[in-house]
């Protein structure tokens, strides 16, 4: 029997309830199981001499206790460091009792497994597996044949109830091959699937854990070409799909593009207004424009947004702008108000927050085509929001939505096969080979340019106790400088509410210190009305500080405000401090950023800082980001599966790509039987989001 067609009920110890939590995992089948890979190995009985443990490893060392003490701070410690003559590692223990205190007495033989980091004091392990071992044990070792797989789980789901259920599986591998799926021509040299499985799930203990942790195993690498190609494929697919689709195509005569470019005070940077054309000729075209804008923070896409805005409105149709944070979309109506004006364009503006009587008069103006730009957050997509004839939906900062709200999005201009253009503005660039294989069909256009006259910002990092020196630092920016600046309170426990009262009470404290400056506050959850007032009074010069929480992250803009300090940017993420700071070096005198952070920081913190002091380049510090969180959250995809994979990582494995494409073509034009059973074994339902 084919394993494809063997249920997973055929395995002993799947019922109802057992076959349901594997069906969250996406196991229906026998073959289904054997995709299901371990993410980790670990090796419990290879014993490692601790100078050849490297940072992050998972394995076990023995060694005799040098020394067992409490530490005491906000958190006590317990420290027990052992030797085995090679080195030394110190074991901690947060939640203890004495008696574990007696146990690691000084000359006791310690047995433990755990991941190694490197602390302050050389190598560490927190909350070690580990054993006291008696005189007799010494000598004793115990063998297992295998390395111990870890298998991705959820919860009711238990290692050793996958170990079992993967066993029989493997069994039933042997008695019936998986089916090849990949003509063997296209993979020469290559281990065979059936292999490359028994080999994975189940390594040898001679295995080099280190490779399988990278995933750069020949048996690995097997399986993560095969998925790339099915990815490849689907989007091959998607694309020929999309072909079908059709648009509305714009004819802008021009007359208020340049009446706007007319009224501004500066020109258009090269960057704009190439990208400008290239948008341009997508809207004129019948079929739908996807375009992805990446430009670092203040490189000005607000503008090139407004003028793909123009053309479409200039040909009769509607425009919908989505952002974010209610912040950005009052900053952004703002700006467009001030531009779209004087054509006498009508700006409307949709917020969740808005009383029911205001968002039923901007509703009804959407749906008469009475407002033919409109701004808004996700309050856009509610049922109650239909338009006139939009046809171009454009989404700022698009990492911060998921490709779901877009959708959304795009389905209130959609009529049949008629689509509406999207345009999509990001400050974190992606990768190239990335986006296309994220998305099946994304044009690409990069502002590479800054407007003249920016200054890099100066970032400097400053432990908590400096707090004085830094409030000393504001008082000088603001009261003999005439400068403004930011002070940014992060997120508290992931809580906004929080959050909101620790910027509270951080605008009292600051105001009491600096009782020459006027101080002001905005967050989250005060009233529309109030935010606009301060933010009115802080870009009118009569705040010199304003006290904010990681609302102002985008869009806010005061050419004036040359300081930011921000507290705990140990807790934001790389692209996210870098936006946070691009708030200030939008005028032409030197700008500062003081990351004020918490000590002790951790080992990413602080590789996260000093990237942050170092760089000012967005496209870098994306990179780095990427590295660091992985692609599913930076391209938004995370929500949606899509950007998720069984073993392959679009940015790990980018160099396998281009071989995936070659082979994903040929399947394409010589083995097109073989699309549906890739499809299927590679990435079951989860597709459909890519039409994007
Ligand atoms: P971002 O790309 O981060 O969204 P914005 O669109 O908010 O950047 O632009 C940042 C600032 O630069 C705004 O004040 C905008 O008016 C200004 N700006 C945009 N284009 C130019 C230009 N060509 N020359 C000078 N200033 C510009
Ligand atoms: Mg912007």
């Amino acid at each position: 029997m084919k394993l494809e067609k063997m249920p997973i009920t055929a395995l002993h110890g799947v019922g109802i309830k057992v076959a349901e939590l594997l069906a969250k995992i996406n196991v229906h089948s026998v073959a289904d199981l054997l995709f299901h890979l371990p993410l980790h190995y670990q090796d419990r009985m290879r014993r490692y001499a601790i100078a050849d443990i490297k940072e992050g490893m998972r394995v076990s060392v023995q060694g005799t206790v040098l020394s067992c003490n409490v530490h005491c701070g906000k958190r006590s410690i317990l420290k027990c460091k052992i030797t085995d003559g090679s080195g030394s590692v110190t074991l901690n223990f947060f939640h203890f009792s004495a008696s574990l205190q007696n146990e690691f007495s000084q000359g006791a033989l310690v047995k433990c497994f755990g991941e190694f980091r490197r602390g302050y004091q050389g190598l560490e392990v927190t909350h070690p597996d580990y054993s006291i071992l008696q005189e007799k044990q010494k000598i004793k070792i115990k063998s297992a044949e295998k390395l111990t797989p870890i298998y991705p789980t959820i919860n009711g789901l238990k290692q050793y109830s996958l170990l079992n259920l993967t066993d029989q599986a493997l069994v039933h591998l042997q008695q019936n091959k998986i089916e090849e799926l990949l003509p063997t021509h296209l993979l020469d040299h290559q281990i065979s699937l059936h292999d490359a499985l028994l080999y994975l799930h189940r390594p040898p203990l001679d295995a080099c854990i280190e490779q399988l942790e990278n995933k750069t195993h020949p048996a690995q690498q097997r399986l993560i070409i095969e998925e790339l190609i099915a990815q490849q494929i689907s989007m091959m697919e998607l694309k020929l799909a999309k072909k079908a689709h059709r648009s509305y195509s714009m004819q802008p005569d021009g007359k208020l593009t340049k009446q706007l470019l007319v009224a501004l005070t500066f020109s258009l940077t090269n960057a704009q207004k190439r990208v400008s054309e290239e948008v341009l000729c997508d809207l004129k075209k019948s079929q739908p424009m996807m375009r992805l804008i990446q430009g670092d923070v203040g490189s000005g896409k607000t503008l090139v947004a407004a003028l793909a805005a123009l053309a479409v409105i200039e040909s009769g149709y509607q425009v919908a702008l989505m952002v974010p944070t209610e912040l950005l979309a009052e900053q952004h109506c703002i700006n467009f108000g001030k531009w779209f004006a004087p054509l006498n364009i009508n700006v409307g503006m949709l917020l969740g927050k808005m009383k029911a009587t205001e968002k039923r008069c901007q509703t009804e103006n959407i749906q008469l085509g009475l407002s033919r730009m409109v701004v808004g957050t996700h309050a856009l997509i509610s049922n109650s929001v239909s338009f006139k004839n939009l046809a171009l939906i454009i989404v700022d900062e698009q990492h911060r939505f998921g490709v779901e709200q877009r959708l959304s999005l795009r389905e209130k201009g959609q009529q049949q096969d008629i689509y509406p253009h999207q345009l999509i503005m990001t400050a974190t660039p992606i990768p190239r080979t990335l986006t296309m294989t994220a998305y099946a069909d994304l044009d690409v256009s990069v502002i590479d340019e800054l407007p003249p006259g920016r200054t890099n910002i100066k970032t400097i990092a400053l432990p908590s106790v400096r707090r004085k020196d830094v409030i000393e630092r504001v008082y000088q920016a603001c009261k003999n400088a005439g400068r403004q600046a930011y002070w940014v309170c992060t997120l508290v426990d992931n809580s906004e509410a929080l959050e909101c009262q620790a910027a509270e009470d951080t605008a009292n404290i600051l105001q009491l210190s600096l009782p020459e400056l006027r101080v002001g506050l905005v967050h989250g959850r005060m009233k529309t009305l109030e935010k606009q007032y301060v933010m009115d009074a802080f870009r009118g010069g009569e705040l010199d500080l304003l006290v904010a929480t990681t609302v102002i992250e985008v869009g806010v803009d005061v050419a004036n405000a040359s300081l930011m300090v921000i507290e705990n940017p140990e807790r934001l993420g790389l692209a996210q401090l870098h936006q946070l700071r691009g708030r200030v070096g939008r005028g032409e005198m030197a700008s500062h950023c003081v990351l004020l952070y918490k000590v002790p920081l951790s080992q990413a913190s602080k590789r996260r800082i000093n990237i942050l002091r170092t760089s000012c380049d967005g496209f870098y510090i994306a990179k780095q980001d990427l590295l660091i969180r992985g692609p599913g959250e930076v391209l938004g995809t995370r929500q949606t599966g899509l950007a998720e994979f069984k073993i392959a990582d679009l940015l790990r494995d980018e160099e396998l790509i281009p071989q995936a494409q070659h082979i994903a073509n040929d399947i394409m034009l010589h083995h097109l039987a073989l699309i549906p059973l890739l499809n299927k074994r590679w990435l079951g339902k989860k597709n459909q989001y890519a039409h994007a």
